[in-house]
């Protein structure tokens, strides 16, 4: 396969959480330990249209650039707000960064939600305008299991007309389901459970390369060159077939990226493919 013009992909960082760092990396409970992380959201220009991959924060969550508590509690249930506390200094929203780009959410074919975690979807409130959003069927109907309630306020996801699609058996990814969006597998969404049951990775492909984009299944690359299954998530051992899965891709000799939502070793870039 071999899409003229190419591929561009955006690696945009939309402020940071600042996490437990066993809920990142695992290993011992050690609550006073925390670490800050970027959250980010992806543009792929893509001869299909603009996509987006997941939003991150809103302006709301951080009117003034910094970490504001009473912000986040009026928008996060207070456990929330505690767990992750956000910050997005000012012009870093993924709405925000696309306007710097001089493109608004309606110029967005669509908005792909790899899972409803809030620092996946908090930014909806502000590029709902987009033509289309998308998450798996499989991440909506979890939602009723009351671990996800906690987890995933519905305040943030449910009001937006979000279409669902199934995934379908696959020979691709830990649980071989997948979904190629366009038929052409230049963009195959692999699901990668664990962190949620219905969250998908990335691969975008072109010209014989691919990058991933792994979403939650890791926090950074070392969790899985290292197996660091994260202390976050619902089921660990779905979490470490996952980041098998990930190693395994990782070190395929086509693989121009690997790329874990929080990682604090990645920067903001452009890969083209
Ligand atoms: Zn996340």
């Amino acid at each position: 396969m071999s899409i003229s013009g190419g591929i561009k992909i955006h690696v945009l960082h939309c402020g940071c959480v600042s996490l437990p760092r066993r809920a990142a990396f695992g290993g011992p409970a050690l609550p006073a330990r925390r670490v800050d992380l970027p959250v980010s959201a992806y543009l792929i220009e893509h001869p299909q249209g603009l996509i987006l991959v997941d939003t991150g924060w809103s302006r709301e969550i951080s009117p003034r650039g910094v970490y504001a508590p009473e912000a986040v509690r009026r928008v996060l249930p207070r456990r929330l707000a505690d767990f992750y506390r956000p910050r997005v200094a000012p012009g870093q929203t993924a709405c925000e960064q696309l306007e710097a780009m001089d493109i608004s959410p309606t110029d967005l074919d669509l908005i792909l939600l790899t899972h409803l975690d809030p620092d996946h979807v908090s930014g909806l409130k502000e590029l709902s305008g987009a033509k289309r959003l998308l998450m798996a069927e499989e991440e909506r109907w979890w939602t009723a299991r009351t671990v996800y309630s906690l987890r995933q306020p519905r305040a943030m996801w449910e009001p937006y007309p979000i279409d669902t699609f199934w995934y379908k058996g696959s020979p691709i990814g830990p649980n071989r389901w997948a979904r190629d969006l366009f038929g052409d597998e230049s963009v195959t969404l692999v699901n990668v459970p664990g962190h949620t049951e219905g969250m998908f990775a990335l691969i975008i492909k072109n010209r014989g390369r691919f990058v991933l984009l792994s979403s939650d299944a890791a926090f950074s690359s070392r969790s899985w060159r290292e197996m660091l299954v994260p202390g976050f998530g619902f089921n660990p051992k779905a979490q470490e077939k996952s980041l098998l899965w990930l190693r395994e891709q990782s070190r395929l000799p086509d693989c121009a990226a690997c790329i874990a939502n929080h990682d604090p070793a990645e920067k903001p870039r452009v890969i083209e493919l």
